[in-house]
């Protein structure tokens, strides 16, 4: 894979994260999470937490100038050179025009999109079964992937929490903000010829194989 900047677009629950997570050690490059670049602003308590924590909470967006800022900033790290995975970012037509300036200005040429399409009662079920664990971040499902003792990591044994905006009132919210805010993006990348769909219905380890393959040959 040559080196440039891979955006993984898709709903809530469409397997970003764990996509993201397999082709990050696939590659060796960074795998950038928005939300848990806030999720860590939240917990440490910074300026940018509080501001984000009520809105994050209620499954809504956070201010396009807030997640504009950290993306770029974290994106000019060294670490960003050979390439680098934005997961869950942009999430509005003004951060794509946000991070494609970006990205021009420092002669990163266009990003490649991979756009993972997920069927709404399967999204349900991996929002409302997903665990994570407090140890090491590796990510579980109660319905398709539990680990072997329930509310344990399989790896070190760390517990594992249910992310507090995973309430189904909270996902429901957060699949409103996805139809009227993201989904337009779908289009956005489409007519510049950047996007790759890809049908995120079927297994994690099936999608990321096929994923590595293709992203191999980009
Ligand atoms: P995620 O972990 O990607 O599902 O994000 C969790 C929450 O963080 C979202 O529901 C939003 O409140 C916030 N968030 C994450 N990324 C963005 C973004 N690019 N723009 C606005 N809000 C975001």
């Amino acid at each position: 894979m040559r080196p440039q900047a891979l955006i993984f677009l898709g709903a809530p629950g469409a397997g970003k994260g764990t996509q993201a997570r397999e082709v990050s050690k696939h590659f060796s490059i960074p795998q950038i999470s928005t939300g848990d670049m806030l999720r860590e602003a939240v917990r440490s308590g910074t300026p940018l937490g509080l501001a984000a924590k009520v809105k994050m909470e209620a499954g809504e967006l956070v201010p396009d100038e807030m997640v504009c800022g950290i993306v770029d900033e974290r994106i000019g790290q060294p670490d960003c050179r050979n390439g680098f995975i934005l997961d869950g970012f942009p999430r509005t037509i003004a951060q794509a025009d946000c991070v494609g300036c970006t990205l021009e200005a420092k002669g990163r040429g266009n990003p490649l999109v991979i756009d993972i399409q997920v069927d709404e009662d399967l999204l349900l079920k991996r929002l409302t079964g997903r665990r994570t664990c407090s140890v090491c971040g590796e990510i579980y499902n109660v319905y398709f992937n539990p680990p072997r003792v329930e509310g344990v990591c399989d790896i070190d044994g760390g517990k594992l929490l249910q992310r507090a905006d995973d309430s189904e009132e909270t996902i429901r919210q957060r699949l409103v903000a996805y139809e009227e805010q993201t989904s337009p993006l779908i289009e956005y990348y489409r007519a510049k010829g950047l996007l790759h769909e890809v049908d995120g219905n079927r297994k994690p380890e099936v999608i990321a194989e096929e994923l590595i393959e293709f992203l191999g040959t980009a």
